[in-house]
């Protein structure tokens, strides 16, 4: 595997006539690698011809400082992890090559009501730091083929807007998220879980799943499914429940508010998506209803 710090290697190779020609799918991670990251290196692998990952802990998409100098950083482990896997070539900027003037955005782009909701409300600033990036990374590494996973709903419905709003020549593709075998998504931030964290953590994604069978077998009307979703999760004392919602898919608009639930279900795509607290660390996950 091939490692460049610098954007105008990386860009030279990545163009030269050989490279040019091939499909390149393109990785972006902020290390501390686990085996969700490494089923976007496999996908990009079988789909393209070149795979180019990178690390990156971007600065400007942390709203609190203490969640990002306590980030994970395993890179020599990443490395062999990535070697492994079979990945062609890694980005590892510094902050200085990536903002060589500064981390203010003068073209930040309004992506409306999906950014500004549920993660925009609760992390100020993080979408806007996480499109600065993206674009950048985008910009640099031009790939044909982007791969993001579905864990991270809300990151990807704006990165998909950003490429509109952007024309940038690149196809976004979703990957389903991977769990441990308990069901807990699998996420940076869960090595810093102790051990009785750890164990109620999966009370999260137990809660998504008795939503979805819920909603699958129609049980109740979608207000009540979402609102027993919040109740089973706040009923953890040491979960500190930031959301539970049940959303239009597409635009994340609520969905929860109706009693018409044959309306709601066969018109519209579901997801239920939640955020919550275990002591210090901050965990997301979501799943699709139907
Ligand atoms: P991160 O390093 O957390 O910024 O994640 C980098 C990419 O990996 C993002 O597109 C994430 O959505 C994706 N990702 C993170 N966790 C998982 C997972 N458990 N399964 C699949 N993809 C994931």
């Amino acid at each position: 595997m091939l490692i460049f710090k610098q954007i105008k290697a990386i860009q030279k190779y990545l163009q030269n006539a050989d490279n040019k020609l091939k499909v390149q799918g393109f990785v972006p991670t902020m290390g501390a690698l686990h085996q969700g990251h490494l089923s976007l290196i496999k996908r990009s692998k079988k789909e393209c011809k070149l795979t180019i990952c990178s690390i990156f802990v971007n600065p400007t998409q942390f709203n609190d400082k203490t969640d990002f100098d306590r980030y994970p950083n395993t890179i020599t482990t990443d490395i062999e992890m990535l070697n492994d896997a079979g990945c062609d070539v890694l980005f590892l900027p510094s902050v200085k090559e990536m903002y060589p003037d500064g981390f203010t955005n003068a073209k930040e782009i309004n992506f409306g009501f999906v950014a500004e909701t549920l993660e925009g409300e609760h992390r100020p600033g993080h979408f806007a730091g996480m499109t600065q990036v993206v674009e950048k990374l985008l910009r640099i590494v031009t790939p044909d083929k982007l791969y993001m996973g579905q864990k991270d709903f809300q990151q990807q419905l704006i990165v998909n807007h950003l490429i509109k709003k952007r024309k940038l020549r690149t196809e976004l593709i979703i990957v389903a998220t991977m769990r441990e075998k308990d069901g807990l998504a699998m996420s940076s931030r869960n090595v810093r879980l102790d051990l009785a964290a750890r164990k109620l953590a999966v009370e999260i994604s137990k809660t998504l799943k008795k939503v979805k069978s819920e909603i699958r077998n129609q049980k109740s009307e979608l207000g009540s499914i979402a609102k027993a979703g919040r109740k089973r999760l706040m009923g953890f004392k040491e979960i500190e429940l930031e959301y539970f919602e049940i959303r239009n898919a597409q635009t994340l608009e609520k969905a929860d508010e109706t009693s018409n639930f044959k309306v709601q279900t066969s018109k519209l795509k579901l997801v239920a998506l939640v955020a919550a607290k275990i002591g210090r660390v901050r965990l997301i996950d979501n799943m699709l209803l139907n």
